[in-house]
């Protein structure tokens, strides 16, 4: 655990419940939803809602007290997520990225104490962001365990950093860039992993604004050039070699994988509040409105009972979590983790299929905003764990085979 360093601004021991957090939560996403569509149209990054997240004290919502953050438990995180999402879910998932690193090295200590006590002041003090750059084009996921093309070499004591990093999200906000890299060895043994933090005004970093996708579509996930990055010694957070596991281990997958699928059933559940206001209005031909059709009321019924299966799942887990409950019911608590993970993006997709057959054609509409809910509850299938990886963990389990180790949460 993170031990105290003093306090920082006199905020120390402040705290807010979760009623306190929910309001202020939906008072922004009403805002965030204002703004959505212009985003998303655009691809643009909606710094004016981090601008708020900031104000209302939400950068330091899960630094633990001791750094002057408000310490929220896990299932706290979690419905401000959903909340969050939906009024946007691009602005929920990047500031997840951000919110999950606090919460993830109080229950497992992966940076050092001075990197993590900086990321807390940054966040506390100047209301900054981190998060992981891992993602490479040749690597695919980190999560695979294959190493980065990104290479760092030592030279006169310092390290030169050189690669190009996919998906990085927040990269127009971001302060602390936290890059994983390869290490060579010179005498040919096995590479090494590290991570490094690197600024944006570090000399030959770039970010190159090629975020044109499908969805999530304001969440800035561009890609981040190293050329010849020179960094002091220090800048090196994390050091393993390659096939042990990653220091952040379960943790990581707690408040990454619960916070992805809460951000999903966020989206999912603005989904569900536009197919049902559209169906208690819409009265084609000034006949019925559709609601009163059994079609119509099915598909309702059935996108909620996914939504409800989804947040026992995803709360379940958390708690098991929260408890370090390793064997609760029989099940292990990581694997109650990915298993909520992969179910909730299958339910939260279904969902919102569901919801836009109820609205019918005009749910196609680049104006309505059930389109955007349609391309934005797809884009947690690609973070992991991704669903083969998370079934794989559920046979090894039930086939009493050793679990693999951890790797990136990315
Ligand atoms: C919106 C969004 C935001 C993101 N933000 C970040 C971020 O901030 N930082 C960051 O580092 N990354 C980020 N990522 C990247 C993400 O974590 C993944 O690395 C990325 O989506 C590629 O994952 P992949 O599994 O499709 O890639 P690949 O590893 O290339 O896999 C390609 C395909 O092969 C399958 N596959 C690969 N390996 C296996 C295996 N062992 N077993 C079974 N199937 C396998 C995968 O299922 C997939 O279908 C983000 C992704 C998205 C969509």
């Amino acid at each position: 655990m993170v031990k105290s360093t003093g306090t920082m601004n006199g905020t120390t021991g402040e705290s807010r419940g979760l009623d306190e957090w929910i309001k202020l939560s939906t008072v922004l996403a009403g805002r965030f939803a204002e703004r959505a569509a212009a985003h998303d149209r655009e691809g643009s990054f909606p710094f004016e809602n981090f601008s708020e997240l900031k104000d209302a004290g939400f950068m330091r919502i899960t630094v633990p007290a001791v750094f002057g953050g408000y310490e929220a438990p896990l299932e706290t995180y979690l419905r401000v997520q959903e909340e969050l999402a939906r009024g946007d879910g691009s602005t929920a998932l990047a500031f997840m990225m951000h919110a999950k690193l606090f919460g993830q090295q109080r229950d497992g200590p992966a940076y050092p104490e001075h990197w993590f006590a900086e990321f807390c002041r940054g966040a506390v003090e100047e209301g900054w962001t981190c998060n992981t750059v891992a993602t490479e084009e040749g690597l695919g996921s980190p999560a695979g365990g294959g190493l980065p093309d990104t290479v760092a070499v030592e030279r006169d004591e310092n390290w030169v950093l050189d690669g190009r990093k996919t998906f990085t999200t927040m990269a127009p906000l971001l302060h602390y860039f936290i890059v994983l890299a390869r290490i060579d060895d010179p005498g040919g043994g096995p590479a090494e992993l590290a991570n490094f933090v690197v600024y944006r005004d570090d000399p030959g970093v770039r970010i190159e604004e090629t975020w044109d996708s499908l969805g999530m579509r304001a969440t800035g996930s561009h890609d981040m050039v190293l050329e010849r990055v020179r960094l002091p010694a220090e800048r090196i957070a994390t050091r393993r070699t390659v096939g042990s596991g990653d220091a952040r281990g379960a943790a990581g997958t707690a408040w990454f994988a619960l916070g992805v699928s809460a951000t999903t059933i966020g989206v999912a559940q603005a989904a569900l509040d536009y197919a049902a206001a559209f169906a208690r209005e819409r009265t084609p031909n000034s006949q019925r409105t559709i609601m009163e059709y059994p079609g119509v009321r099915s598909r309702i019924g059935r996108a909620q009972l996914l939504l409800i299966r989804s947040r026992a799942m995803v709360y379940d887990a958390a708690r098991a979590w929260e408890r370090r409950d390793e064997d609760g019911g029989g099940t292990a608590v990581t694997d109650r983790i990915v298993a909520a993970k992969a179910d909730t993006l299958n339910n939260c997709i279904e969902a919102v299929d569901l919801c836009m057959r109820v609205v019918g054609g005009v749910s196609l509409q680049k104006r309505r905003p059930i389109e955007r809910y349609y391309r934005d509850v797809r884009a947690g299938l690609h973070n992991p764990p991704i669903e083969d990886r998370a079934i794989e963990q559920l046979a090894r389990t039930v086939l009493a085979e050793p679990a693999e180790a951890p790797q990136a949460a990315e």
